[in-house]
């Protein structure tokens, strides 16, 4: 072995090792972690990540859907280095600045709302737009509004409240005896993928909103939702058109929408926001992943200015929104997400994202061509998942799946059988020719079948 090689293979079992005896990962079964073989990521560039090995991986994940321009994309690094030589950070407490100024009135342009409150992560900012909602109501003279009406499926983040209006059956159950009550209807559906639509529904989410609303229209706060795609839940489209038939009943019973576009936002479906593309002002949108191009953790929350109005008064009022965060509005990360934001809308612009997302469709064109029927797919913009043929989910075949991809160069993450494909919003045709491949090689493997 060269001395080069020696140094990474053991620099390679260090960090591993280290990783093994002190780190406890997020949504991991730690037993299985630590059982299974494990990659150390080192460095990347573009899409592509590599190992502490040096083997090299194409991130099809976008580092769990937050990578929009590819890792260490000059013009974004540039941004945060140009900022770092005047400060890393300053509070948000009492003291304003610049990037921050910035930032909020471009994502004020983009949504067609009035005022952002910023926070760090995508659960913190569904869980201001909630807190935001009650205390308005409580303000304008209308306490009775507490109950929010969520989607099944729906998942909002990890926190209580984010967890009180999400839906993710085992993953938070045992938490129950915490969460408050959310009234609950079933999300539109949609099938979808290829740039075609095979199906669609959503008469029956409209009559459940329907019926709730005319039962306690009056009680109700909030009607929260994922627009157009839940995450989390799998890939599960809506139809358009949805978006506006919510929106004409929130408002006719004097409700907030809060839309949740910690995923879809930032052109991950296409458009900078599913709201706007729609025709649709939410009183609330909520903003993270790709915020900041997957670079930093920042997020927020934007609002209208009769919602922000109703907090003024004398200080003894105590009218004041008592939250923060000691992060909020960190300005590495609010200059990350401009630069993000211009070099998007230049995407959007020259048509470069539409090619990548036609690019996209022919893939799953091509995926429906090799694969039996039996495996479903569904796809809307940079948004996928490829489910395994119905079989014993305590098998874990999609995290099997997904290891045996790495083998090919390829990182993914499943939820139990669907392997959920999201790649950085750059990805070129070349290199998802490369990950076709790589999915139907693995696929040859009859465990998956
Ligand atoms: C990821 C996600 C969240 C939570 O964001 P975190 O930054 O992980 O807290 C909330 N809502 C949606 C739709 C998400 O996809």
């Amino acid at each position: 072995m060269s001395a080069e090689l020696q140094s990474a293979h053991s620099e390679a079992t260090s960090v591993d090792a280290l990783d093994v005896a002190r780190c406890w990962h997020p949504f991991a079964q730690m037993q299985e972690y630590t059982s299974h073989p494990r990659v150390q990521i080192a460095s990347g560039e573009g899409c592509w990540l590599t190992d502490v090995e040096g083997k090299r991986y194409l991130d099809a994940n976008a580092s769990i859907w937050t990578n929009v321009h590819g890792h260490q994309d000059a013009d974004l690094n540039n941004a945060i280095i140009e900022q770092l030589g005047k400060m890393a950070h300053s509070t948000y407490l009492g003291l304003g600045h610049e990037p921050g100024a910035l930032l909020a009135d471009k994502l004020c342009e983009l949504t067609g709302l009035d005022r952002v409150f910023y926070s760090d992560n995508g659960s913190n900012a569904v869980e201001i737009a909630l807190k935001l909602s009650f205390q308005y109501f409580q303000l304008v003279g209308q306490p009775q509004r507490k109950r929010v009406i969520g989607l099944y499926n729906a998942y909002h983040g990890d926190t209580f409240g984010t967890m009180s209006v999400g839906d993710s059956g085992i993953f938070h159950e045992r938490f129950d005896p915490w969460k408050f009550p959310v009234e609950r209807i079933p999300a539109p559906t949609c099938e979808e993928f290829g740039g075609e639509v095979f199906a669609s529904d959503m008469a029956e989410s409209l009559a459940a909103l329907d019926a709730h609303l005319a039962n306690f229209g009056n009680e109700v706060a909030a009607v929260i939702l994922e627009p157009w795609v839940q995450g989390a839940g799998g890939m599960l489209l809506q139809p358009k058109g949805y978006l506006a038939e919510v929106q004409k009943r929130c408002r006719a019973h004097g409700v907030h929408l809060i839309l949740d576009e910690v995923f879809v936002g930032f052109g991950r479906l296409g458009p900078m926001l599913v709201g706007e593309s729609e025709g649709v002002t939410p009183d609330f949108y909520c903003l993270a992943k790709g915020l900041t191009a997957g670079y930093l953790p920042l997020a927020a929350t934007v609002t209208s200015e009769e919602i922000y109005e109703a907090f003024l008064g004398e200080y003894g009022e105590f009218k004041a929104f008592f939250h923060g965060h000691t992060f909020t509005g960190n300005p590495l990360g609010c200059v990350v997400a401009l630069k993000n934001i211009e070099k998007l809308e230049a995407m959007m612009t020259s048509g470069a994202l539409a090619e990548t997302i036609a690019n996209f469709e022919q893939f799953f064109r091509d995926l429906r061509e090799a694969l039996p029927d039996t495996f479903v797919l569904r796809q809307r913009g940079l948004a996928s998942s490829l489910d395994l043929p119905a079989g014993d989910r305590t098998l874990r075949r999609g995290m099997h799946f997904c290891i045996a991809l790495r083998e090919q160069g390829v990182l993914l993450r499943a939820l139990g059988d669907s392997i959920l494909i999201v790649p950085p919003l750059v990805i070129s045709a070349d290199e998802l020719n490369f990950l076709k491949a790589a999915l139907l090689e693995t696929l040859q493997d009859k465990a998956y079948l």
